[in-house]
């Protein structure tokens, strides 16, 4: 049997409680090990739908399955393992004395101790370049570095899908080129928001463009990068 995706909507549609449809039947597919970059326009309804990935959000109409488990149907404790969640203000998942106790903290929080709780800190360091840094303050790191422990934090969890909301915005270009160069590393599946389109070309050979709250395109980043048309319409801007 084929193992199941890592990420399955279908027909996801949601309307906020004040009437504004944001979603009309999304359908999306990520397989185990793919990198897939969500682009869109502001308003575009890329966050809602990232939103109803880990369950914050219950469809209207649809459905959401992550490695093969319906959201609607999971414990929320294990959609979020499994759902790993970057968002764009590390700040927002660093919030103990040392960078250790930051990484320790998710998977100690899934149940994870002992031995394997350290080898998970470890590893989840060791990938995103930050193995000297496990006693050091968060507060005294670049941004860069933070941004990087923010990802280990989520690595430590061993999620089926990493989630990246706009990587890339506010870093320098070494901090940014570093960053990327630890994402290519990663052999975790990866869905990545981002209105960075030379950063989406770099990481993600697929990406699917969202407008108006439905899928418009969904192929080769390559290709969809060099439709004038496309870009335009979609108010996809290149540098
Ligand atoms: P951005 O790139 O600016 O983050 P986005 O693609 O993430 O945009 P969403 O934030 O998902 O877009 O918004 C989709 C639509 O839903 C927008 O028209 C937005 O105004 C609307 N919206 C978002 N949150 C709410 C809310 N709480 N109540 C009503 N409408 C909302």
């Amino acid at each position: 049997a084929t193992p199941p995706s890592s990420l399955e909507v279908r027909g996801l549609a949601f309307a906020y409680p004040d009437g504004h449809q944001a979603l009309y039947g999304v359908d999306l597919t990520v397989r185990r090990g793919e990198r897939v970059a969500l682009l869109g326009p502001n308003g575009a309804g890329k966050t809602t739908l990232v939103l109803h990935l880990n369950g914050i959000l219950t469809p209207g109409r649809g459905s959401v399955a992550v490695g093969g488990l319906p959201v609607a149907r999971a414990h929320l404790r294990e959609i979020r393992r499994r759902v790993g969640i970057v968002f764009q203000d590390p700040d927002d998942q660093l919030f103990l004395p040392t960078v250790g106790e930051d990484v320790a903290f998710g998977p100690a929080n899934f149940g994870v101790s002992g031995a394997a709780l350290a080898a998970r800190v470890d590893a989840a360091l060791a990938a995103v370049g930050m193995g000297e840094h496990r006693d050091r303050s968060p507060l005294h790191l670049s941004g860069g570095q933070r941004r990087r422990v923010a990802l280990a934090t989520v690595l430590a969890c061993e999620p089926e899908i990493l989630v990246l909301d706009e990587p890339s915005t506010n870093l320098d270009p070494v901090a940014r080129r570093e960053l990327a160069e630890v994402l290519l590393g990663l052999d975790t599946t990866m869905l990545m928001v981002t209105h960075d389109l030379p950063y989406a070309l770099q990481l993600c050979p697929r990406s699917v463009v969202l407008d108006d709250g439905v899928v418009v395109a969904d192929g080769p980043t390559r290709e969809l990068l060099a439709d004038a048309d496309l870009l335009r319409r979609h108010r996809l801007e290149l540098p």
